[in-house]
């Protein structure tokens, strides 16, 4: 068997090598490395999938919550909503405009944030709610729109880990992951589940005046060319990631599968298992298995690492600090609920490798890797 990888990027490429190859070099012929056709190609395909109106795109996931935030005007003090237990990014694009990012707790069953400790977060500042779709299945959309029309607040979805996940709301519409709020951001970082082969982002939004709110920031502010409106900041995704974004996006669905697959023989492999609870699905999303996030009980997380290790099976600790006990925001002033989920899950959570080219070979040699060294636990 090859060597073990969280993602093997390499095995993807080796899939669509003839179409990425061919893609990369007409974009290399063309010259047109910066707006080109492909760029514009990519959003609409982008909006057709999504089913949304507009797709900014920008030049990683981070930029795009930030431009989506410079975009929609709030003023330093203003407080944004989010979970303290996701990726640094999010909450510190809140930070790096000078507004208060209040982390609040996430649900123990799903990790995603909380719609009753959003409630019970909301003051007189707050101006938005930042849920992130974490791991790959929608936050409770339902409430969270419902708690946002009742205190009239924007809504900026973090989608870098769940684009083309799709979420059924309790009436029964259905709506993909990132097109439900005022904005959905994510990431085509490598890794992520549309991932290009360097950094890239995007925005999605229905909403018209917004979208040129945020085309503008993401391009120096300006509505004309050399006629800047607002400050703005630099922030473009180049032809050639468009062009290979194109073909993955054709692949996504098929990608969503194999994860969906791979999770599916993970399940059933641990479903006996006392030491472990596989990721609990939310009724009303589809989950796209950004990772494959077990939560462990009575089991010393590190020795089972060194044991994978051992094996030659990588896996990976996201995340082990909440952002609310990240040294960076100590001091960012943030109020603190009960994050007591939260800090649970940061010493419970382990995520075994997930992407789109596991065979059942490398699936079994995972699940009994994990099984034996619970097995042999239980004799201690
Ligand atoms: C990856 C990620 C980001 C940031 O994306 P970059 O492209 O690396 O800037 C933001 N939020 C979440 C939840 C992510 O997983």
């Amino acid at each position: 068997m090859k060597a073990l990888q969280m993602v093997d990027l390499k095995g993807q490429y080796q899939h669509i090598k003839a179409e990425i190859d061919e893609a990369v070099l007409s974009v290399v012929q063309s010259c047109a490395y910066i707006n080109g056709p492909e760029v514009k190609a990519f959003e609409e395909e982008l909006e057709e999938y999504l089913g949304v109106k507009h797709v900014i795109p920008c030049a990683n996931g981070t930029d795009a919550l930030q431009i989506t935030l410079m975009a929609m005007g709030f003023k330093p003090g203003d407080e944004v909503i989010t979970a303290s237990f996701t990726y640094i990014a999010t909450a510190e694009a809140i930070a790096l405009l000078g507004l208060v990012p209040v982390l609040v707790d996430v649900e123990p069953d799903t990790m995603n944030i909380d719609p009753d400790a959003i409630e019970a977060a909301i003051s007189d500042k707050t101006v938005a709610i930042m849920p992130v779709h974490l791991f790959g299945q929608c936050a409770n959309m339902d409430r969270i729109m419902e708690i946002s029309k009742k205190h009239n607040l924007r809504v900026i979805e973090d989608t870098a880990q769940a684009v083309s996940a799709s979420y059924t709301f309790n009436d029964g519409t259905k709506k993909m992951a990132g097109s439900i709020g005022d904005a959905g951001t994510t990431s085509f970082f490598p890794s992520k589940n549309l991932g290009c082969f360097g950094d890239g982002g995007a925005i999605f939004t229905n909403d018209d005046e917004l979208a040129q709110s945020i085309a503008m920031v993401a391009n120096h502010g300006q509505s004309k060319r050399y006629y800047h409106d607002r400050i703005g900041v630099n922030s473009r995704l180049d032809s050639m990631q468009a062009a290979i974004l194109r073909i993955k996006l054709r692949h996504l669905n098929e990608y969503s599968e194999a994860r969906q697959k791979a999770a599916a023989y993970y399940d059933n492999a641990f479903k006996n298992s006392e030491f472990i609870t596989a990721p609990v699905r939310n009724p009303n999303s589809s989950h796209v298995f950004h990772q494959y996030t077990l939560k462990l009980d009575k089991v010393d997380r590190q020795e089972l690492i060194n044991h994978l290790s051992d094996k030659g099976v990588p896996s990976m600790i996201y995340y082990p600090v909440a952002i609310h006990e990240q040294k960076a925001f100590k001091k960012v002033k943030h109020r603190v609920g009960d994050l007591s989920n939260t800090e649970k899950l940061t010493i419970q959570v382990l995520s075994l490798p997930m992407h789109t080219e596991h065979t059942d070979d490398t699936l079994e040699y995972i699940t009994s890797s994990v099984l034996e060294f619970l097995n042999k636990k239980i004799l201690i």
